[in-house]
Order: C-alpha cells, then sequence, then structure tokens
C-alpha cells in the first residue's frame, strides 16, 4: 500500500490534474465551496475534477482506487439528501462536462446520453423528433440525467408513467479500479441473465460512476388536457384523489398543495386564489384527444360531486402553463419567506395517503413547528416540507424528532423512507426500520463487490459504512 494512502498530495494533485487538463481541475477554496452542499447538507471536496470523456473517468477511477481517495460523483447537486455531498473529503467528481446527446433513434425508439445532459434540454430534443421522455422531476430544468438514474428519480407524471427506471434500457458503470461495465443493451425486452442495469439505478454513486445511458423512449402523447381544482379543505382535495384513482382512471399527473404552499405563492405571484383556500389538486390527462376529453370530462364530475369550489381548466399549452405556476413557483416563494426550508419525501399506498396527511400535521404540532404538504399523491408520494430556524437549537432538535417519528409513522402505514430523493445522509439513520438485516448484510456485501477499497460516496448508506462518520458540516 502506497504511503500516501489516503492523502491528496500535491503529486497526486498534479497527476488528476494531468488526466483531465487545468480546465477539467478545481482546487481553490471558492471552488470548493461550490461543490461542497446540496439542499440539505455541506461537506468540502479537498479537489473537483470534471472529465470530459469516459476514458478520463476510468483513469480517474484507477487512480483514485489506487490512493483510496474518496469519489464522490455529482451531476447537478440538486439533491434534497446530501448525496452529491462528500462527507469525506477527496474527490467531487462533476458529470457536467459530460453533456453530449449521442443518439435519439426514432425507429429503435430510444436515447443514448452522457450523464451530465439536463433532463429538461433532453426532454425538449426527444420531443423535437415526436418521442417522449416521461420522467420529469420538478428539477427537470437543471438536474441531470446521470444524478436522475443514480437516484432513480421520479416526479409528477409518475402516477402513469413510473419512474427513471422505467426507461432504462442499459448503461455503461465505470468501477473504482477503472473497469468498465456495459449492461442492458438497445432491445426493448432483454431478460439474459441478472438485470444490472435496475440494480444499479438508485446506487447513488456508491457503486461507480454512470457514464453512458440508454433511455426507451415512448411516442408523443397526441393531446394533454389540465385542470386545477381548489378545495376549501385538504381532506376533500385527498378524498379526490382515492375517488379518481378508484374509478380506473388513470391522470398523467395527480398533484397535491395544501393551503401554507397555495397561500405563500398566491401572495408573491398573485395567482388569484380564495382566501379561504384549504389545498389543490393540478391534474393532468394525457393521450388520444378523443379519451382525454372524456377523462377530463370523468374528473370534473368526480371533484364536483366531492367538495370542489373551483375547477380551472386548460387545453392549450399556453393556459396550462398558467395552472402549472402555483405547483412550479411554489417552493421558490416559500423560501423567499423561510428562513430555512428542508423537503421530506415519503410514499404510502394511496388508501393511507389520508392518514400520512394527519400524522405529518400532528407531529408537526406535537414539535410545534410549521409544515406544508406537497406531494405526487397519485402515486402515494407526499412531500412535508419543514420551515424552522437551523440556528435554533431548540427547533434544531424538534425538526430532528419530527423527521424520527416520521419515518417510524410512515414504515408503520405501509410505506417507505423514500419514494423517488433517495437515502442519502437524510434517511441513512433510519434504513435498519424498512430494510431486514439480511437485506443490509447482503447489501454490503454486494457494496463490497463493486467497491472493495470503500472509495465511492463514502459515509452514506449504512453499508457502506466501515466507521460512523460525522459530517464536516451539517445543516440540522
Ligand atoms: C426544486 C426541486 C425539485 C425537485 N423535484 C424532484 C422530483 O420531482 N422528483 C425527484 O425524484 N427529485 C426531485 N428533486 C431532487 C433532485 O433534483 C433529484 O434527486 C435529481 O435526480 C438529482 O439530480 P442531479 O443531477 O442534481 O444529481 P446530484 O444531486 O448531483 O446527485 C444525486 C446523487 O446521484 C449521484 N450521481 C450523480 N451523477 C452520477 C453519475 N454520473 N454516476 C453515479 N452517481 C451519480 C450523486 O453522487 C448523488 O448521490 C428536486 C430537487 C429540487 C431542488
Amino acid at each position: 500500500m502506497p504511503s500516501d494512502t489516503n492523502k491528496l498530495t500535491p503529486r497526486l494533485v498534479g497527476e488528476f490534474r494531468s488526466i483531465v487538463g487545468p480546465e477539467g481541475c478545481l482546487d481553490q477554496p471558492e471552488d470548493l465551496r461550490c461543490y461542497s452542499y446540496d439542499l440539505y447538507a455541506r461537506g468540502f471536496p479537498e479537489l473537483v475534477l470534471l472529465p470530459s470523456d469516459p476514458d478520463q473517468v476510468c483513469r480517474i477511477l484507477a487512480l483514485a482506487d489506487r490512493h483510496r481517495i474518496p469519489v464522490t460523483p455529482r451531476g447537478a447537486g440538486s439533491s434534497l439528501t446530501g448525496g452529491p455531498v462528500p462527507l469525506c473529503g477527496g474527490i467531487s467528481l462533476s458529470m457536467a462536462r459530460m453533456n453530449q446527446i449521442l443518439e435519439i433513434n426514432v425507429v429503435d425508439r430510444l436515447g443514448r446520453v452522457q450523464p451530465g445532459v439536463v433532463t429538461q434540454d433532453f426532454q425538449k430534443a426527444v420531443a423535437a423528433r415526436g418521442l417522449f421522455y416521461p420522467p420529469d422531476p420538478a428539477s427537470s430544468p437543471f438536474c441531470t440525467l446521470g444524478g436522475n438514474v443514480a437516484t432513480n428519480a421520479g416526479g409528477p407524471r409518475g402516477v402513469k408513467y413510473g419512474v427513471t427506471r422505467d426507461y432504462l434500457l442499459g448503461l455503461t458503470l465505470v468501477l473504482p479500479g477503472g473497469r468498465v461495465l456495459t449492461t442492458g443493451g438497445r432491445s426493448m425486452k432483454n431478460v439474459t441473465g441478472y438485470d444490472f442495469t435496475h440494480f444499479i439505478c438508485g446506487s447513488e454513486g456508491q457503486l461507480g460512476v454512470i457514464s453512458e445511458i440508454t433511455f426507451k423512449l415512448l411516442p408523443h402523447p397526441e393531446c394533454v388536457h389540465t385542470v386545477l381544482v381548489l378545495y376549501q379543505n385538504l381532506a376533500d382535495a385527498v378524498g379526490s384523489v382515492m375517488q379518481i384513482l378508484g374509478a380506473g382512471i388513470i391522470p398523467s399527473t395527480l398533484e397535491l398543495m395544501d393551503d401554507h404552499f397555495l397561500k405563500a405563492v398566491d401572495r408573491i405571484y398573485g395567482l388569484d386564489f380564495p382566501a379561504e383556500i384549504g389545498a389543490a389538486l393540478l391534474i393532468e390527462v394525457d393521450g388520444p384527444e378523443r379519451t382525454v376529453i372524456d377523462q377530463t370530462a370523468a374528473i370534473v364530475r368526480l371533484v364536483q360531486a366531492n367538495g370542489a369550489r373551483d375547477v380551472r381548466r386548460a387545453e392549450t399549452s399556453k393556459d396550462r402553463e398558467k395552472l402549472w405556476e402555483a405547483r412550479r413557483f411554489g417552493t421558490a416563494a416559500l423560501v423567499r419567506q423561510a428562513r430555512f426550508l428542508v423537503t421530506l419525501d415519503f410514499s404510502v399506498p394511496i388508501s393511507r395517503i389520508h392518514e400520512a396527511v394527519t400524522t405529518i400535521h400532528s407531529v408537526a404540532r406535537q414539535q410545534d413547528l410549521e409544515v406544508v404538504i406537497i406531494g405526487h399523491a397519485g402515486d402515494g408520494n407526499l412531500h412535508p416540507m419543514f420551515i424552522y430556524d437551523p440556528t435554533d437549537d431548540t427547533q434544531a432538535a424538534a425538526f430532528k424528532a419530527a423527521e424520527a417519528t416520521l419515518c417510524e409513522a410512515m414504515i408503520r402505514i405501509s410505506g417507505t423512507l423514500t419514494g423517488e430523493h433517495g437515502v442519502g445522509i437524510e434517511k441513512a439513520a433510519y434504513l435498519s426500520l424498512e430494510k431486514s438485516s439480511l437485506e443490509i448484510e447482503l447489501s454490503r456485501q454486494v457494496k463490497q463487490v463493486f467497491d472493495p477499497n470503500l472509495i465511492m460516496n463514502p459515509g452514506k448508506c449504512e453499508w457502506a459504512q466501515t466507521q460512523k462518520i460525522t459530517p464536516a458540516f451539517r445543516i440540522t
């Protein structure tokens, strides 16, 4: 073992720099700061590398593994769980320069990309060819496809179209040491051997670096209609979710927003909501025109029979954009008013959404914390957003208590710790609530197979940890 193991000596930094060139190597304090955070936590890298091709990624991972230097892959850093935050120093490996769309094939209905492509850029590029890439995290204007695969990102369209994993045909993963694993392929059907493609999806940078992705694409939907339904109370809105899905209608989007969220966005953007607004559903239906017209009419009838106070409809893309304003700008509006905001992520069976919402409110009340609830309600995915002052010890402790109570409560009602944001730092301590000891042990063994020296994104999931690591800086 070399004597400088685990240490980024000036000589080693020089070797990394010679791989990526001076323009792909950042080590000044102000640069390191830019790569030190996401929306949940902070931890500084010692070096930032921005490879521009897969060969550079291989050489970086070979050198880093030889010297046991931690490597934390980074897309756009839009994670809400601390996933791309380097907890053990080492290298922040940004994929920002590997941002080429390599192929869009209309006949094979697939797209092949480098990991740093911004999700919305890909959506637009495939739409220009009459195709459709459904996964649409609300962060799609800035997050990357590599980050989406690494977290198995979802989004509003999950209710009908599923998550990133459902569109993966194959990928390339560079392993520590520099070996290259190519999984899956270009065929729509493929059941040869173990399914590494889908296993790697959601691995949060802990097994290797995703350097290329092949996605399955769909034909673009012929028609889309949007409906914004306003309610006087949250219970009616949740009731409508169950009624719509229970009637056998699967909208492409079924988003829930509570009164705090709506009032915040109305205050700043003036969306003309009634003063007594209690909740809203943003519903979108897509498909052949006739089906869309019939399903929209059926939805309007159902919500009107279930306490809707106002139903706003849109059929043109300009009007639809207007109805999306509350959902799109709500978080920004809250952030402008709040000192600090943490977005949690739980998923529960549809029949338990009401219970989940009630529990979230009662836990927030118990801890004397302000909470806002939004969610992709159509697939039971809820995002309680807690607003508090992290510099106030009492409030910080109250938030930690609320987070722990909610993790337990959501598991108790057959929910899951995370529906789309991933584990990162945020949920790492709670994994054993959901995973059996056998699953944790097998995960630990798999991790060892891919990454025997434990250099990939260390300090996050329990099975990846060799020791308890204290984050350099943790927003609590
Ligand atoms: C306003 C807002 C709205 C959001 N809405 C949604 C939503 O609707 N649905 C949703 O699922 N998420 C949402 N998110 C969370 C976040 O955008 C997603 O998790 C997204 O997939 C992260 O992509 P990224 O490129 O920013 O990755 P990063 O945040 O940089 O990284 C995320 C994880 O992926 C790993 N990683 C990144 N690239 C690679 C790679 N090439 N190889 C291996 N590992 C890699 C990192 O190490 C890290 O663990 C939202 C975030 C914000 C700020």
